[in-house]
């Protein structure tokens, strides 16, 4: 599941973005109306938490664009206490549900399962690659009759290797997606992370390897 954050109050977009995080979400964060319809418009979200007050652009507007050109993905609307008016405006420009600020931890996580499920999208998120499966609700990584359990980190970096099948992931990218950092004194970690899924495909006996292009990045093998 790949959330979108549009919200100029970059401390309340990044503890959005780490709850989701906890919760196996990949998130992507933009920080005013005009990038967020940028990222948007690719159609590659689960679901939008879309700010109304933004700059460049408001999130009325971005969700107006939006719809217009037939993205239907999920988009739950912030709004401040004092917008009453904008609500009803969002809903009719075509927002799914709204949050007024501040809200609690549990409550945003209940909208956003309540958006994505009505969209019919949890039931079939498990992703596959070769002999393996990943179930996205149990965290787990599957080979036949073995599985085993992948932590938060391993299991993003493999969601990521899988997403990207066929292509290479660089360490850059990684770094990106699941540190939310473009630190270069992160690379290591995603070498050690690698190490670690590997054990793990090989205590499941899976046909699947990780392999390694020397500079550039990694790659899945073993799909037949
Ligand atoms: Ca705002």
């Amino acid at each position: 599941m790949r959330i979108l954050i549009v919200e100029d109050e970059i401390r309340l977009a990044e503890a959005v973005a780490a709850i989701l995080r906890s919760q196996r979400y990949s998130t992507d964060i933009a920080n005013d109306g005009l990038t967020g319809l940028q990222f948007a418009l690719t159609d590659e979200y689960d679901c939008i938490i879309l700010d109304i007050m933004l700059p460049k652009m408001n999130g009325l507007d971005v969700l107006s664009t939006l719809r217009a050109k037939d993205i239907e993905t999920p988009v739950l609307l912030l709004t401040a206490r004092s917008e009453v008016e904008d609500k009803i405006n969002g809903l009719d420009c075509g927002a799914d549900d709204y949050l007024t600020k501040p809200f609690s931890t549990g409550e945003l996580l209940a909208r956003i399962r309540a958006m994505t499920r009505r969209r019919g999208a949890a039931p079939d998120i498990n992703l596959k690659y070769g002999d393996i499966v990943l179930d996205m609700k149990k965290g787990e990584m599957i080979c036949g009759i073995n599985s085993v359990v992948l932590g938060r980190k391993e299991f993003q970096m493999m969601e990521t290797l899988i997403s990207n099948a066929g292509q290479i992931t660089t360490k850059e990218q990684f770094v990106t997606k699941i540190w939310g950092t473009n630190d270069e004194s992160e690379y290591n970690n995603v070498e050690v992370y690698i190490s670690f899924l590997r054990k793990k495909l090989s205590m499941l006996h899976s046909s699947v390897t990780i392999k390694t292009r020397r500079g550039i990045g990694y790659c899945l093998e073993g799909a037949k």
